[in-house]
C-alpha cells in the first residue's frame, strides 16, 4: 500500500510525487506516456510557460531549479500590455517592471519538457514510478483507494491525486463534475526566430480579433500567441513556415520585428473548472481541477501553487500520524484553493472582454482604465507583483 498515488507525470503531478518522496513518504507516480529523452541541444518546444517567481521558489526547494539548463531559462524583466487602433498602431498601453516591485526579474519563460524532465531527473529511486500505465478502474473504499491499471495490476493508495490534465480520467472515475466552457477563440503558437538578441520583455498586443503576445525565449528567439476565431487559427496553423511568417509580419505590431517561424501548433481555449475538489480519497490539482485562458499564463503558475498547498497539509497530518485523505485536511485544501484559482479564472476572463470587446464604451473604459492604471503608483505596484506571483 503506497502513502500516496499520483496520476499524471505532467509539471504538477510530477512536483508533487518528488515533493512527498524527498520527506520518506512511500509515494507511486502513473503516467501514461513515455517521456521524450532531453538531450543538450534538443530543439526549443512549442509548449513554453511563463513562470513566476512563487513557482520559480516552489521548484529551487524540490532541487529541480537548479536542474534546468541555464542555457533553456530565458528571464522577464518587463511585462507590457497595450492596445492596437489599427493593426499596426498602438494605442494606450501599461508596463510592469521587476524594478518597481525591487525584483531581479517579475519570471522565466520555460519550455514545459524541460520543467517536467528536470523535476523527473530528481526522482530518488524509491520512488515507484509506473510509465507507460493505463487506468482502467477506480475503487474506493473507507480505508484505501485502489487503480486497476493494464500494465501493472492493482496498486493501492491512501490518497490518491489526480494530476492528469484537463480532461483528467480520475476527475470522470470519482465522479467529479465539473462547469465551464469552449471559448469561441483558438490560439496559435508558434516558435520563431527573431531579429532582435535575446529580449527581456514579454508583451500582449490587444486587438479585436483576440491579443497577441510575444514571449522571449533564450537567444534570439520566441514564442508568438495569436488568438482569433477557431477557423482564422485553424488556417493559419496549417499554413507553410514562410506563409505562416508572412502573416505574422502583416498582422503583428511592427515592434516584433522580423521573424522566422521554425514551428507552429494550436489550441482550443477552455475554461473548466471541477465542482468540488475531492471524493473520497481522490483529490485534484493542477488542470485536472482548473483550465483557465492561457492570456495572462498562469494555469501551471496556479498548478503549483495547489500542489505547495496540498503537500503543506499532507505532510502535517502524516508528521501527526493522521489520515492523508482525512475529510477536514480535503476541506481544507478546496478552501485555501478553490477561490483563489476561480478568482483569477475571472479576473482573466473579464480582462479578455474588455480587450476584445469593439463598444465604444468598453473601448473608452480601457483606455481611460489603461492610463489611470500607469499612474497609480501603489495599485500598479501591487498587480505587478501578483502577476509575479508574489501576492
Ligand atoms: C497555449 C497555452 C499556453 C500556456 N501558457 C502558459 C503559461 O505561460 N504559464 C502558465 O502558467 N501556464 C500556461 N499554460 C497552461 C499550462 O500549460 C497548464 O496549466 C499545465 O500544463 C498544467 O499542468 P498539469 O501538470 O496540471 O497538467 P498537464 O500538463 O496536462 O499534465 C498531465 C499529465 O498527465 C498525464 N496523463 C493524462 N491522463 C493520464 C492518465 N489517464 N493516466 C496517467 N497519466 C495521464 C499526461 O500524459 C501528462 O503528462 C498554457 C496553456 C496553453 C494551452
Amino acid at each position: 500500500m503506497f502513502d500516496v498515488v499520483i496520476v499524471g507525470g505532467g509539471m504538477v503531478g510530477a512536483s508533487l510525487a518528488l515533493k512527498f518522496s524527498q520527506h520518506g513518504l512511500k509515494v507511486a507516480l502513473l503516467e501514461k506516456t513515455k517521456l521524450p529523452v532531453l538531450v543538450a541541444d534538443t530543439p526549443v518546444d512549442l509548449r513554453v510557460s511563463a513562470i513566476n517567481r512563487r513557482s520559480e521558489q516552489w521548484l529551487s526547494e524540490l532541487g529541480a531549479w537548479q536542474a534546468i539548463p541555464a542555457k533553456r531559462l530565458c528571464p522577464y524583466l518587463r511585462l507590457q500590455a497595450f492596445e492596437a487602433t489599427h493593426s499596426k498602431v498602438n494605442g494606450a498601453e501599461l508596463t510592469f517592471t521587476a524594478e518597481e516591485i525591487n525584483q531581479p526579474h517579475l519570471g522565466h519563460i520555460i519550455e514545459n519538457n524541460q520543467i517536467q524532465a528536470a523535476l523527473w531527473q530528481q526522482f530518488p529511486p524509491q520512488l515507484s514510478v509506473f510509465c507507460p500505465a493505463t487506468v482502467l478502474s477506480l475503487q474506493q473504499t473507507e480505508d484505501f483507494s485502489s487503480l486497476r491499471t493494464a500494465e501493472f495490476g492493482e496498486i493501492r493508495g491512501r490518497l490518491l491525486i489526480a494530476a492528469d490534465g484537463g480532461t483528467s480520467q480520475l476527475r470522470t472515475l470519482a465522479g467529479i463534475g465539473c462547469n465551464g466552457w469552449q471559448y469561441q477563440q483558438g490560439c496559435l503558437v508558434a516558435t520563431v526566430e527573431t531579429e532582435y538578441s535575446q529580449q527581456d520583455i514579454t508583451w500582449q498586443q490587444f486587438t479585436e480579433q483576440g491579443p497577441r503576445a510575444f514571449l522571449p525565449l533564450p537567444g534570439a528567439m520566441g514564442s508568438l500567441v495569436w488568438y482569433d476565431s477557431q477557423p482564422r487559427v485553424k488556417q493559419l496553423a496549417a499554413l507553410s513556415a514562410a506563409d505562416l511568417t508572412q502573416q505574422i509580419q502583416q498582422f503583428f505590431p511592427e515592434k516584433l520585428g522580423q521573424v522566422k517561424v521554425l514551428q507552429q501548433g494550436w489550441f482550443p481555449l477552455t475554461r473548466m473548472h471541477a465542482n468540488r475538489y475531492s471524493a473520497g480519497r481522490v483529490v485534484l490539482v493542477g488542470d485536472a481541477a482548473h483550465t483557465i485562458n492561457p492570456l495572462a499564463g498562469q494555469g501551471v503558475n496556479l498548478g503549483f501553487a495547489d500542489a505547495k498547498v496540498l503537500a503543506e497539509l499532507v505532510l502535517a497530518a502524516v508528521a501527526a500520524g493522521e489520515d492523508p485523505a482525512n475529510s477536514a485536511l480535503l476541506a481544507s485544501y478546496e478552501q485555501q484553493r478553490k477561490n483563489a484559482n476561480l478568482l483569477m479564472m475571472s479576473a482573466m476572463d473579464g480582462f479578455y472582454q474588455l480587450f476584445s470587446s469593439t463598444s465604444p464604451l468598453l473601448r473608452f473604459a480601457r483606455k481611460t482604465g489603461l492610463r489611470m492604471a500607469a499612474n497609480a503608483g501603489p495599485i500598479k505596484a501591487w498587480v505587478g507583483a501578483y502577476a509575479a506571483g508574489l501576492k
